[in-house]
């Protein structure tokens, strides 16, 4: 009998084509029409609106947003969903979770307004931000937005300042950094004793106790966030939440008051094959934690609602087989989809040409065309032949993906597609060249 080859010899291959599609379910791979997103080729909406274009599932969105709501409610929480919209701020995607019964979480100015714009009334808004300003805070009083979260002494005094001269009163909860690891990326966690994030977990008792004393502030609650892309369990939220718990027992035991609980973002998605996990857990964790409490509940996702439901279609440029490794050069780069170079992110990359789903399959970089080396979405991928002008999609890039794009190389931003069922529609236009020199000017001395 052969001994079992280890672990390590048997390599760790990525999902196949198939895989990748089956854990995707608006994607599917039509015989004729090759790569679909729900009943729309991605073949049409290249021919349409060009690449590289960011692609959109309405039915995932509004899935995934169901999904969640779906799972507090069967654990009995009294829950709210705040979309944390830094993860895909598109008007046309607001609109759609706001139709879904989601608020809207923002951390600056620019957001606020355009959660505004989108149909997100103030009292749907929670704002959150290590850095907020005067003039945003000024804002968020004057719209009387649901929440502002604050995170330091020093806000809160700057919160009670601002709102006793415009003669209101904010509803503050208080972020508190419960120093537990939630195991991801060190880039994205955000509750550790070292990050910038919250008020201590030790002082947070002083601190509420301050609030309750301002004049201009009403202390509604407490909040936390511990980080982004948590794959690693429901174990980090389950420990900060029994902190939140605990504090949440010393406030009432001094009489102060407490009106409900955030409980922020994070929940990680499976961009290769992580076993990611599922709402309900999350949602047995705050029961298990917080149920008796009896306080409502705010929950504030971002990459879990958005990420799997959009992707980045592109077009390869150049072909470039040299003697050490193929390179496929696409016309999306590092500007448009930041994270494999930001944070070596693992992104899905699929074919979108009927042949090219079912061709034999070789190792290949797939790269941007920005000069640097750094621009490179993924090395050794199994991928079939791509010659120059083959379509091609990067997964799973409904968050951080167009929010994060930069005009790096004088490249225009990407235009979104929202795909509903048969329907598609640009949603944001291709930057214009001319958009990219609005503004500028040469100063009158350097014209002659
Ligand atoms: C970014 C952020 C979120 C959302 O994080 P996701 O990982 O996208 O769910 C939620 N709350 C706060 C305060 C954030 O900064």
């Amino acid at each position: 009998m052969a001994a079992p080859a280890p672990l390590a010899a048997l390599g760790d291959p990525d999902p196949a084509f198939a895989d990748l599609i089956a854990g995707r379910p608006h994607l599917s791979a039509h015989a004729r029409d090759g790569l679909m997103v729900e009943e729309v080729p991605l073949a049409r909406i290249a021919a349409e609106v060009g690449t590289p274009a960011w692609v959109y599932s309405a039915g995932s969105l509004r899935r995934r947003a169901r999904a969640l709501t779906g799972a507090l409610a069967a654990a009995g929480l009294d829950a709210s969903v705040h979309y944390a919209m830094k993860a895909n701020d598109s008007l046309a995607v607001l609109a759609l979770l706001h139709r879904e019964g989601l608020g809207a979480d923002v951390v600056s100015e620019g957001e606020l307004r355009i959660a505004r714009a989108a149909g997100i009334p103030a009292a749907g808004i929670v704002f959150s931000g290590v850095g907020k300003s005067e003039r945003e805070l000024r804002l968020a009083l004057a719209e009387d937005i649901f929440q502002i979260n604050a995170e330091s002494a020093e806000e809160i005094a700057m919160i009670s300042a601002i709102a006793s001269a415009l003669g209101r009163t904010a509803r503050v909860a208080l972020r508190v950094n419960p120093d537990v690891d939630a195991k991801t990326h060190a880039k994205i966690t955000t509750g550790r004793a070292e990050n910038k994030f919250g008020v201590g977990i030790d002082d947070a008792l002083k601190l509420y106790r301050r609030m309750a004393s301002l004049p201009g502030i009403a202390p509604v609650g407490v909040a936390t966030h511990i980080g982004s892309q948590i794959t690693a369990g429901v174990g980090a939220y389950r420990a900060a939440y029994a902190r939140l718990a605990e504090l949440v027992r010393a406030i009432r035991a001094e009489g102060l008051p407490i009106l409900r609980i955030d409980c922020g973002g994070g929940l990680g998605i499976p961009y290769r094959d992580e076993p990611a996990p599922m709402p309900e857990a999350l949602a047995g964790a705050i029961k298990a934690t917080l149920g008796d409490l009896g306080l409502p509940v705010m929950l504030e996702p971002g990459r879990w609602i958005a990420g799997p439901a959009g992707l980045l279609l592109a077009s390869v440029v150049i072909e470039k087989i040299g003697a050490q490794r193929r390179f496929v050069v696409a016309d999306a780069a590092m500007n448009d989809l930041a994270r494999p170079a930001m944070y070596d992110a693992w992104h899905g990359i699929l074919p979108v040409a009927p042949d090219a789903l079912v061709a034999p399959i070789a190792p290949a970089d797939v790269v941007g065309p920005v000069c640097e080396t750094g621009d490179t979405f993924a090395r050794g991928r199994a991928l079939p032949p791509l010659p120059a002008g083959s379509l091609i999609a990067f997964l799973d890039a409904g968050a951080y993906g167009a929010t994060m794009s930069s005009t790096y190389n004088a490249r225009p931003l990407a235009p979104e597609v929202l795909v509903d069922g048969t329907r598609f529609a640009v949603v944001r236009e291709r930057q214009s060249l001319e958009a990219l020199l609005h503004g500028q000017r040469v100063p009158e001395w350097l014209r002659e």
